[in-house]
């Protein structure tokens, strides 16, 4: 499928008013450098003509865009202004992926989507989006086109940076070079159905080449999660990453501290969403991104291990809660931390449980519910690899979150080489539950004797 996708524009010869967009050429990006200040599209920038693709030319049908999403591009269209489906669903879709969700960009200010949908809701404090509400669940994103801003309009303060580029609106070719990677920076156009490319996207996508827009440690400075990104999408698309991004990760790795936690933690639960998070944490780790990323957290072969076997049951179709992510980031070296040998007491492996999690819980200022789930499943962990017959073995079996606790410990099992039947005997002792003789000796309560009260007197 992605290969008759890709052919369909592999076979052709795809123009470019200005040839030094082509990615087939390892200097493009240094040749782009002329409309840029350091990276950044300059806003006097000449206007240069895009590679247009039309309908003939690709395979992207309007069958494969949800019909809501069509509804918003045609009424932004039908009303004069321009109406692109952006961002990752055109790449997607031109892989023949299925997208995740679709994304609108438009000329028409949040003003105006307003204005023209009963539905929409603005939302965001810094940056204005609007949202076209069809239920709860079924939300259209419209962005307005957005530009970067030139070095002097910069704040002085860098984590304000990300969050001004947001805000400047542009031209829809400003608003490709603003975006991270080429194969990111696709638009498709409801007017002709042809998809448009300023950046060298498609090249890149045939390729199956991440290429950084404009200069790498520029963008990587700018905004660090790139790097994050960078690795995110190399695990997914079984794409490679090319020479100079590589370099500029190289470069910038260090700069990754600076990234807003809250981001970090958004993109970390997209790599548990799409089952990539073994692959990725494991490149970052190799680079030296893993550890100022997470906050100080030193990852080992065994979670590696863990998470990609966590990442083949989330492409199985099985969800990845945080709580479960965060207990699978942490089991291991929890376990180590708790051997069964020395026979703790649970009130002692709550305590080294809530140790482990508290520095990375407090780096991403994780809710408080989000980490009680996960603290239960490490315990629940500990009691499995002790063995059965401890007290509290009843209760234990009865509390929501072991089942849970079971799946993990599994999972840990076969990362670590552990035995099997230490699984099956937990997994036996679960579906019999209701069967286990409680702890206590059962007695019969005495009623409780009156205490003769001392009459009144008088
Ligand atoms: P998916 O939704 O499948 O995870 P996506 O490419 O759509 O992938 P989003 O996070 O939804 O990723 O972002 C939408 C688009 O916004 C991207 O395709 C990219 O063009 C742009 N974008 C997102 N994050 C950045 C960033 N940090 N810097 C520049 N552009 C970005
Ligand atoms: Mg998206």
């Amino acid at each position: 499928m992605i290969k008759a996708t890709l052919s369909l524009f592999s076979q052709r010869d795809f123009w470019y008013k200005d040839m030094s967009f082509h990615a087939g050429n390892r200097n493009a990006s240094r040749r782009i450098n002329p409309f840029m200040s350091s990276g950044i599209l300059s806003n006097s920038s000449v206007d240069h003509e895009p590679a247009i693709l039309p309908r003939s030319e690709h395979s992207i049908s309007r069958k494969q865009i949800d019909d809501n999403t069509l509804k918003v591009l045609y009424r932004l269209y039908r009303n004069g202004y321009r109406a692109y489906l952006v961002g990752g669903g055109v790449r997607d879709l031109l892989l023949g992926r299925k997208p995740k969700d679709f994304d609108v960009g438009t000329d028409a200010t949040p003003a105006q989507v307003k204005k023209l949908f009963r539905n929409c809701f603005l939302v965001g404090r810094r940056f204005r989006l609007a949202h076209i509400c069809f239920s709860r669940k079924d939300v259209v994103e419209v962005a307005t086109f957005r530009r970067q801003p030139s070095l002097e309009e910069l704040p002085e303060d860098p984590t304000e940076h990300f969050f001004l580029v947001q805000n400047q609106f542009g031209t829809p070719r400003e608003d490709a070079f603003r975006r991270d990677f080429t194969i990111n920076a696709l638009f498709y156009d409801i007017a002709n159905f042809s998809v448009i490319d300023h950046v060298g996207g498609l090249a890149d996508l045939e390729a199956r080449r991440l290429r950084v827009i404009g200069d790498p440690p520029v963008r990587f400075a700018e905004d660090p999660v790139r790097m994050l990104r960078a690795l995110e999408f190399e695990a997914r698309l079984d794409f490679s990453i090319d020479q100079e991004a590589l370099e500029g990760i190289a470069a910038c790795t260090p700069l990754i501290v600076e990234a807003a936690p809250a981001r970090v933690r958004e993109e970390l639960l997209e790599l548990f969403r799409h089952g990539v998070a073994g692959k990725v944490l494991r490149r970052a780790d190799e680079i030296g991104l893993l550890n100022p990323m997470l906050g100080g957290y030193a990852g080992d072969d065994v979670t590696f291990a863990l998470l990609d076997l966590l990442d083949g049951e989330t492409a199985s179709g099985r969800r990845c809660e945080e709580a479960l992510a965060l207990a699978a980031l942490f089991v291991h070296s929890f376990l180590s931390e708790c051997p069964v040998s020395t026979d703790l007491r649970i009130a002692e492996v709550l305590q080294t449980a809530n140790l482990a999690l508290a520095p990375y819980c407090n780096h991403f200022r994780i809710a408080h519910g989000i980490r009680h789930q996960a603290k239960d499943m490490l315990i629940g962990c500990y009691r499995f690899a002790r063995g059965r017959g401890r007290k509290g073995e009843r209760r234990f079996l009865q509390h929501p979150a072991t089942p849970r606790a079971l799946a993990l410990f599994e999972l840990w099992t076969r990362a670590s080489g552990g035995d099997p039947e230490q699984v099956n005997i937990w997994r036996d002792a679960l579906r019999d539950k209701d069967e286990t003789p409680s702890d206590k000796p059962k007695t019969r309560r005495r009623p409780r004797r009156r205490r003769n009260r001392p009459k009144p007197r008088g």
